[in-house]
């Protein structure tokens, strides 16, 4: 990629390593021109299936939205960021190994219960009610978000 500081073509890489529990490889670059550092992180693109929702429309796989609903569920929450993503990370390795090209939101919905489960007890028991009524992680995230200001 070009460098950020002068937009020359060439970087060199001078360090490389594993992280997000070896999802992400993470470099540090130089760059040949300027001297400027500058680090990238690299993740395999793999292709999503289409997700089915509940009036039958097909969406594409939204990763930020995923998450956005998982983080609404644990707002307040003694959970970190970090497991936060590897939640997310686990939740799409989960959705791809079904190895079909289409997937139903409310399967998504179940995912998302279970991997709420094992990060916050508390979140998952005053929750799990509340989504069964939903299809959709980001109502269901929309739903948590007007719960709280009632009580608030
Ligand atoms: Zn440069």
């Amino acid at each position: 990629m070009h460098c950020p500081f002068c937009g020359a073509a060439d970087s060199k890489v001078i360090d490389s390593r594993l992280v997000a529990d070896g999802s992400q490889v993470r470099r540090r670059r130089e760059c040949i021109v300027c001297k400027e550092r500058f680090t990238t992180f690299e993740t395999a693109e793999l292709v999503m299936p289409r997700v089915i929702k509940k009036d039958g429309a097909r969406v594409p796989f939204d990763e930020d939205k995923l998450r956005s609903g998982i983080q609404r569920a644990l707002e307040k929450r003694p959970v970190s960021i970090e497991a936060v993503e590897e939640s997310v990370s686990h939740i799409k390795a989960r959705i791809r190994s079904i190895g079909e090209r289409e997937i139903k939101s409310a399967v998504i919905g179940e995912y998302v219960m279970e991997a709420l489960k094992e990060l916050d007890e508390v979140a998952y028991v005053r929750f799990a009610s509340v989504y069964r009524r939903f299809t959709d992680v980001k109502e269901f995230g929309d739903e948590i978000a007007r719960l709280r200001e009632e009580k608030n």
